[in-house]
């Protein structure tokens, strides 16, 4: 077991008082002599792979050192260490696919990379998922059983930030959010102690850890319901460029019409600024393969098509697909989101904003090999069971997964340089949606957390109400905030 001394601690107190310079070096330090060859320092290779295996081009920042923890003790360990140093700047990291640069990495401060805590338990009705994992280790151990979970449709894509911020899945339009399947957060609080969060233990906790994110604590493990799951229906289509409108009308006509609690997915429009050119597609699920395609109808109908990858296949099979083509060419990649009721013209009026001007950012900013996306997609329903709350602020009686639409705007580049100029166009692009769904009357004033810019605020939309229970919770489980000033990045309380 690694204690640190009263010698080391009053130490590092004296020293926090004099000056915060060269903390994290003394911090990388301390935390070198208790966790060894947990902690990764620069050049080694291990820090170069940690550093690596970000997606985003844009999320390789270089801490001072990396903190590679392998048990909730050692999380601990690191907790206590980093609180006592005060001034020392810390990230945490799950599976590090947050676009936001500074998120889940930190330059001149420590990053506890969570990815060596990735074991995957499977017991009866549960998964015990360490918080490193990835989504693709999950499906990996729990789909031999005949077994699946509500979590990510790419595989690369880590349970952490996904399941604190909410978690849209395959099965989301029946079953609700991910977050809501979590039976139990086993978390490591500021004060280094690791306890559970549940519906008996910790309910507040419990609920604020479903959409509050990295406020309250690293979280150590997840306990994730299971249910029996056999293969899904699902896949891309590729559609023609003119097909644009009809997909647009054939989404507008799928979320108005009745509502089919087997139909998941999204439609994207992709502009490449190098080939300027426009490719509509469909990502579409069914689960319930054998009444296919169910509403999904709609969009697969449309034509005239380029490419069709629907198939009959496990979930972790689709998720793993997706995961090598996430990973091709790691490039930069920004984006945020806006929300808004649906309605015969909503979506058709957004597109052609975005089809108009897209161009002509891509344009601007061309010697970095731009490309540019617009995606709409639903919500999943609330928990209806109002004991098991989450952070959401919408109420059991609210239906958002019939009525409302988030959508994602995407820029993915490779030269650094042209950073702010696509962050100010991002910025534009919210703006004159946000202009447009108000003057239809349709703007809703939540955002999806896990798809916000670092400019917006999420946890504002959960509304004023649910805002004032996640702060409480902050104070009463993190009285000296080292979770809202020591944990810069992500989306905070204060
Ligand atoms: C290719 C791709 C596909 C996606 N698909 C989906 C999808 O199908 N459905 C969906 O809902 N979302 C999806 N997302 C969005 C996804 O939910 C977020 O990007 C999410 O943040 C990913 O989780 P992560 O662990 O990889 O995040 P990270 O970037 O590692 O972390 C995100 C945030 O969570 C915090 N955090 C991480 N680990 C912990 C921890 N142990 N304790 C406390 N806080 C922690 C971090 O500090 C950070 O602020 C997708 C994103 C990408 C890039």
């Amino acid at each position: 077991m690694h204690l640190l001394t009263s010698h080391h601690l009053s130490w590092i107190i004296f020293s926090t008082v004099a000056t915060c310079k060269g903390f994290p070096t003394l911090a990388c330090n301390l935390l070198s002599s208790v966790l060894s060859t947990s902690v990764l320092l620069p050049e080694s290779e291990a820090y170069n792979a940690s550093i690596t295996s970000y997606p985003f081009l844009n999320l390789r920042l270089h801490p001072t050192c990396i903190v590679r923890p392998k048990t909730a003790q050692d999380v601990s360990t690191a907790v206590n260490l980093l609180r006592g140093t005060e001034c020392t700047k810390f990230a945490i990291r799950g599976g590090g696919h947050n676009a936001n640069a500074g998120f889940n990495n930190v330059e001149d401060g420590v990053t506890i990379d969570m990815q060596s805590i990735n074991a995957v338990e499977v017991g009866k009705g549960v998964a015990r998922v360490g918080a490193g994992a990835l989504w693709q280790d999950v499906y990996d151990a729990v789909e031999p059983h005949n077994l699946t979970v509500l979590g990510g449709r790419i595989g690369a894509v880590g349970v952490a930030g996904f399941l604190t911020g909410g978690g849209i899945s395959f099965f989301s339009p029946e079953r609700g959010w991910a977050c809501d399947a979590v039976l139990n957060f086993e978390i490591v609080l500021a004060s280094g102690e690791i306890v559970n969060a549940n519906a008996t233990s910790r309910p507040d906790l419990f609920a604020a850890l479903k959409g509050g994110q990295n406020n309250f604590g690293v979280v150590t493990r997840f306990d994730l319901k299971t249910f029996p799951h056999g293969p899904i229906w699902g896949g891309k289509i590729g559609f023609a460029p003119e097909a644009d409108a009809a997909l647009n009308s054939a989404y507008t006509k799928f979320k108005m019409e009745k509502y089919d609690p087997y139909a998941a997915g999204w439609i994207t429009h992709r502009y490449n600024g190098s080939t300027k050119t426009f490719a509509p597609s469909s990502t579409l699920w069914y689960t319930r393969p054998e009444l296919k395609p169910g509403a999904l109808g709609l969009m697969t109908g449309v034509g005239p098509r380029v490419m069709n990858g629907m198939q009959t296949a496990y979930a972790g099979e689709m998720t793993r697909n997706y995961s090598r083509i996430v990973r091709a060419v790691p490039r930069r990649t920004i984006w945020a989101t806006t929300t808004f009721h649906i309605s015969p013209t909503i979506l058709h009026r957004i597109h052609a904003v975005w089809k108009e001007i897209v161009p002509k950012v891509c344009e601007t900013y061309a010697y970095a090999s731009p490309a540019a996306e617009l995606t709409f997609q639903s919500l999943p329903p609330p928990p209806r069971n109002q004991s098991h709350p989450n952070s959401f602020g919408f109420a059991p009686s609210e239906a958002p997964e019939r009525d409302l639409v988030f959508l994602q705007v995407v820029f993915i580049f490779m030269d650094a340089s042209a950073t702010t100029g696509f962050e100010n166009a991002l910025k534009e692009f919210i703006k004159m949606f946000e202009d447009l769904t108000e003057e239809e009357g349709v703007r809703h004033k939540y955002l999806y957390l896990n798809f916000a810019a670092k400019f917006q605020d999420p946890l504002a939309g959960y509304g004023e109400e649910r805002m004032e229970r996640l702060r409480k919770v902050a104070r009463k489980y993190d009285p000296n905030g080292v979770f809202q000033k020591q944990v810069v990045g992500g989306f905070k309380l204060f």
